[in-house]
């Protein structure tokens, strides 16, 4: 009986949000088992006991039916009584596709799990304005766990490595990616950026990112935006931050001109700091924020990355 984590991976490592996947797994107490599609990659300090790493030719780009299927062929074989991802666009997307066709349920979206019997989970719900307990009555579990919500914790452990070749339908990989387009030119990715600038609402206008623009690339971040700015058309939706957007997790969230609407936080509340400038000081952002600046950004935004200028040689 083990548990089974799909992990995704990119440039040789593990991803965070898998890794977070592999911290919440092993508070289930039984051996951990690791999926990786196409290669493989260290997972020694994540206490992982068999790395399964699965070898197809059709598999070198995404496919999610295939992957799903993979994922379910392999937690029969191993008997897994639980079965975890990462709550990513991709981790949620299998793990649909694995519960559909093996009708199990499936728990998006936790931050914690107790292995019970029955196993309980806490999970997001509303964009993370509610806080769900959940439990899952089936003999095995499907979870996702939020991005960002559990805290990586190293647990070294010699993996055995077991390569193996899935059986896949010409319909399994019907659907797969084929090409990646880049939205900004090769920049920093939001989702991974250590610092975001985010514009909103209070930015006016298209032409006023460029002072957003500006600032991100003083700082080495990449720009964000709230629904507000997209749905005006000022930035494509690859920029919106929230709910129904990019979930962030920088080291520091410059929030300009944004009310901060509760979808909207549910994409940036993973920030390690929110600095957050607006001219109403009572807007919901400001009780959200570590740092705040009461003012109009259009002067504010510009005297900031002026005195960033000034303070490099
Ligand atoms: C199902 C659903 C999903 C949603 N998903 C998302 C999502 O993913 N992301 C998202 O962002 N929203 C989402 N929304 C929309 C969300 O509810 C808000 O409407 C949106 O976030 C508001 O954007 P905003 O803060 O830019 O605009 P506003 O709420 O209009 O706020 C503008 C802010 O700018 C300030 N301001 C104005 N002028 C200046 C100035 N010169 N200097 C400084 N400050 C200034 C104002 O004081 C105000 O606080 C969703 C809504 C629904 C119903």
């Amino acid at each position: 009986m083990t548990v089974l984590v799909l992990v995704e991976h990119g440039g040789g490592q593990a991803s965070d949000p898998s890794l977070q996947a592999l911290t919440l797994a092993r508070s289930f107490g039984r051996p951990v088992h690791a999926l990786l599609i196409g290669t493989t990659v260290d997972l020694s300090q994540h206490g992982v006991a068999v790395a399964h790493v699965a070898e197809h030719e059709g598999l070198d780009a995404y496919a999610p039916e295939a992957w799903a299927a993979i994922l379910g062929q392999l937690s029969d074989r191993l008997e897994a009584v639980a079965v975890f991802a990462a709550g990513t666009e991709r981790g949620n997307e299998v793990m649909a596709r694995v519960a559909a066709r093996m009708s199990l349920p499936f728990a998006a979206n936790c931050t914690s799990v107790n292995p019970g019997p029955p196993v309980t989970v806490t999970r997001l719900r509303w964009g993370g304005s509610l806080l769900e307990e959940a439990r899952l009555h089936a003999a095995r579990a499907l979870i996702t766990v939020a991005p960002h919500t559990v805290a990586i914790q190293p647990a070294a452990l010699e993996s055995q490595v077991d390569k193996f070749t899935p059986q896949l339908t010409v319909e399994e990989l019907a659907v797969r990616v084929v090409e990646h387009v880049s939205a900004s030119g090769g920049g920093v990715s939001l989702a991974e950026a250590k610092v975001v600038v985010s514009g909103g609402r209070g930015v006016g206008s298209k032409e006023g990112f460029a002072m957003i623009e500006e600032l991100a690339g003083l700082l080495g971040g990449a720009v964000g935006c709230s629904r507000a700015v997209t749905s005006a058309g000022w930035r494509p939706h690859t920029d919106q931050v929230g709910q129904t957007g990019t979930k962030v997790a920088p080291d520091v969230y410059i929030a300009c001109g944004i009310s901060g609407a509760t979808q909207h936080m549910a994409g940036c509340k993973g920030a390690k700091r929110i600095l957050a400038i607006n001219s109403d000081g009572q807007a919901p952002i400001m009780l959200n924020a570590d740092y705040t600046v009461v003012g109009d950004l259009k002067e504010i935004v510009p005297a900031i990355s002026a005195e960033i200028r000034k303070s490099r040689p």
